[in-house]
């Protein structure tokens, strides 16, 4: 187990760790790549195919332990995924679309890269996952997600342990790809428990073949592939991301579904954004490298 650190020590070494705070704040310190060679993984979303009954979301929240919810009006901390509903007029009649939301898990995520404190990292095998324990629920990763998902639950977390000190509000919670059963080699818990085969899972590799195949198979259309710089999962669907995004805009949805969402790492007004963090949560950021270095040392030394 991780030891405590008291204030006190949380700014001795926040002193002592400013370069690496600065680097991580400056968006430098950004994800882990797959250095391990580990496979990444990803989804295929087929809407064709999501009737939306809702039983993903309740394997979700089984999964992750949360209360029973049969119908979740949103992403929120107790639920990482989201089944939307919306009518499509075509030119062969209105269409029900369902669309099942949650983290694309990018390829070069925003939430991770822009996180002040460093404990949102891409994973080897692809998913992107928040360190619940040292979260702070500073909210610039829902700030820098194009879809605004990292949810906060307040009041919780590591820093009611530095109160009265100013150093966040809770905890930011999100889909984390089921990486430990990714771990393990089984598939997450929304792609078994679907009864429309409408999640697919496997190599990121085979996932984007699959969407494109399937998506020229029925004349229709890919989203996740290009937005954001790239993402690991990919839904397919006969109708036009762009009509799907008016019909959630209409209803006044979250998340929306911007086609060609843009990734702020990949610009000039994301590289500001990442400067104009950088005085102040570099001083956090390197408050936090420290105690993860030392707390390390005490489970080693334990
Ligand atoms: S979808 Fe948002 S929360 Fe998920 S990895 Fe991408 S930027 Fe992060
Ligand atoms: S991958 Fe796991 S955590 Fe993410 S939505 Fe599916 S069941 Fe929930
Ligand atoms: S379980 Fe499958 S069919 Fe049901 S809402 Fe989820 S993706 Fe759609």
């Amino acid at each position: 187990m991780a030891q405590p650190i008291s204030r006190r020590e949380f700014l001795k070494r926040s002193a002592s760790a400013v370069a690496a705070g600065t680097a991580a704040a400056s968006g430098l310190a950004t994800t882990v790549q797959a250095a391990s060679g580990a496979k990444r993984v990803g989804m295929v979303i087929d809407l064709t195919l999501c009737d939306g009954c809702n039983e993903c979301s309740l394997a979700c929240q089984r999964k992750n332990g949360h209360p029973i919810n049969p119908n979740p009006q949103g992403l929120t901390p107790e639920n990482y995924l989201y089944v939307q509903s919306v009518s499509i007029d075509t030119p062969s009649g209105t269409q029900e679309v369902h669309i099942p939301r949650k983290c694309m898990h990018c390829d070069d995520p925003a939430c991770a890269g822009l996180c002040p404190f460093s404990i949102n990292t891409k994973t080897p095998e692809g998913p992107v996952v928040i360190n619940e324990d040292y979260c702070l629920g500073g909210q610039k990763c829902k700030a820098v997600c194009p879809w605004g998902i990292p949810q906060l639950k307040k009041g919780v977390g590591f820093y009611k342990k530095l109160e009265p000190l100013p150093f966040g509000a809770g905890v930011m919670y999100k889909c984390d790809g089921c990486i430990d059963l990714v771990r393990a080699g089984e598939a997450p818990a929304c792609v078994t428990a679907c009864p429309q085969g409408a999640i697919k899972f496997g190599s990121q590799e085979a996932m984007r073949a699959y969407a494109h195949e399937r998506a020229a198979a029925i004349s229709g259309y890919v989203y996740g592939d290009q937005e954001a710089g790239g993402t690991s999962t990919y839904y397919v669907s006969a109708v036009p991301f762009a009509a799907i995004d008016a019909a959630l805009a209409v209803q006044g949805e979250q998340p929306r579904m911007p086609v060609n969402a843009e990734n702020v790492l990949h610009g000039v007004n994301g590289m500001a954004q990442a400067l104009l963090i950088a005085p102040v949560a570099g001083i956090f950021a390197a408050g936090f490298a420290a105690h993860k270095k030392l707390t390390k040392g005490d489970e080693a030394n334990e």
